[in-house]
This record gives structure tokens, C-alpha cells and sequence, in this order.
């Protein structure tokens, strides 16, 4: 029989709670520590905080990048142009 510590303090639907103060930050040390000693030894959780992160990152760069004037432009003129005709 096979030592093994379960990472049961924890659950897989608490990690998905918590993930989002998990990755700001704002979890208390003890719950990150039970967190990160979950996902060590837990794939499906693995991939769901990479997924999460990756959705999280996409989501801050579509923020920060600013629309490029001429196509803002073109947008414009394109909705000027529609509600003239209709
Ligand atoms: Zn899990």
C-alpha cells in the first residue's frame, strides 16, 4: 500500500472559487499554500489555471490595445454611412 497525501483540504470546485484572487494575489498565504499544493497533484486543475491565466491575459491585452485610429475612422464612417441610407 502506497503512502500518498491526498490534497483533500481542498477540492477541485473550491479552486475554481478561488482562482481569481488566487492570480491577483489577494488570497491569504495559507490558502494559496493549499491551493498550489492542489494543483501540484491534480492535472485537471492544471489546465484549468492555465486556461484561466491564458483567458485572463488575452482579456488585459484586448484592454490595453488602443484601436488604431484610421480603422476607428473607417468604423465611424461606415456607421455615418449606414444610418444615412436607412
Ligand atoms: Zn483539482
Amino acid at each position: 500500500m502506497r503512502t500518498m497525501v491526498e490534497p483533500s483540504e481542498i477540492e477541485c470546485r473550491q479552486i475554481a472559487e478561488l482562482i481569481g484572487d488566487y492570480l491577483d494575489g489577494s488570497l491569504p498565504k495559507a490558502t494559496r499554500e493549499l491551493i498550489d499544493w492542489h494543483i501540484e497533484s491534480c492535472g485537471p486543475c492544471v489546465a484549468f489555471v492555465n486556461t484561466y491565466r491564458g483567458t485572463v491575459d488575452a482579456a488585459k491585452k484586448l484592454r490595453e490595445a488602443p484601436i488604431p485610429p484610421e480603422l476607428k475612422q473607417r468604423l465611424l464612417s461606415v456607421l455615418r454611412a449606414r444610418r444615412a441610407s436607412s
